[in-house]
Parts: structure tokens; sequence; C-alpha cells
């Protein structure tokens, strides 16, 4: 079976930077199960697995405006200390969920002083070239279930 809208597809991935540093990967894991064609997976990995089947390996570049955008300055904010609800210290690179306009987000903290914590809000991986290395590992038809939720149930997927 080819990978193509409404199939599943169980991937190992290593996700690498443009520096070769490792982001992310599936190594030691179980593979990434996902749902093809419901933007479960970012839009340039998705596209490039297209029509892929069981057994193909692909190397995918894909740049920031197919994965996590681009990193926009107007996303640092610099806020009351007092707004943070822990008691402990904050330090540059601690990550906070944030509730916004659009739901829940993480933001990270860049700079702090005695009355203000900066933070940015931008996805830690926007404007980042993402280097994928993939094999794919399954390929099957989605279940009823499955395609009405948007996403996959499984040993390796979704619970409810
Ligand atoms: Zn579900």
């Amino acid at each position: 079976m080819r990978i193509a809208k409404n199939t599943v597809v169980s991937i190992d991935y290593t996700l690498t930077d443009t520096d070769g540093s490792v982001l992310d990967s599936s190594r030691g894991a179980a593979p990434l199960a996902y749902l093809h064609g419901a933007g479960n997976i970012i839009p340039g990995l998705e596209e490039a697995l297209e029509g892929k089947a069981a057994g193909d390996q692909l190397q995918v570049s894909v740049p920031p405006h197919k994965a996590y955008g681009r990193r926009i300055e107007e996303l640092h904010h610099k806020l009351p200390r007092k707004m943070f609800e822990t008691k402990g210290e904050i330090k540059p690179g601690m990550r906070f969920h944030a509730n916004g306009e659009n739901g829940t987000h993480t933001v990270t903290v860049t700079a702090v002083d005695a009355e203000h914590v900066t933070v940015d809000a931008n996805h830690p991986m926007a404007g980042k070239v993402l280097n994928f290395d993939v094999r794919v590992v399954e390929v099957r038809a989605a279940t009823d279930e499955e395609l009405a939720h948007g996403h996959v149930h499984g040993a390796h997927g979704h619970h409810h």
C-alpha cells in the first residue's frame, strides 16, 4: 500500500538541524504513527511521504514555511514576574505553558530581571530548516473511527 490521504503511516525518523544536532528521534522508541492528510505532522514532511511505501527510506530537508514557520520578533514579551505562578527561580531557557487567544502554547524564557520576565512565544523549532532521515515502517488503511477523530488509535498512536 502506498501512502495517500486516509492511510495510517508508521515511520522511524531522526530529525537534525543544519548543524547536525539531533532535535528529535524515534530511535530507541516506537515508530511514530500518524494519519496521512490530516495535518498531524508538519506539511513539508507529509508532502515528501506521499506515494511512498513500507521499506522506503528518504532524506527530507524542510524549510521553515513548511515546518513551524518563521521566527517572529514581535513574539518576545516582557511580562511582570508576578504573572508567573512559580515560587522558584526563573532562569533563561525555562519553558512555561501560557494560555493565549489560540489555546495553550509553550513560551521560552529569554531574560529575567528583578521585576520582569522576557519570554519568546515562538515555537522552539520556528525559523529552522529541519532535516529528516525517515524510514517507512508500515502503511495501512485508517479505520472509520480514526478518520472521524482525525488521528491514529492503537499501539503507537493515540489513546482515549
Ligand atoms: Zn481518537
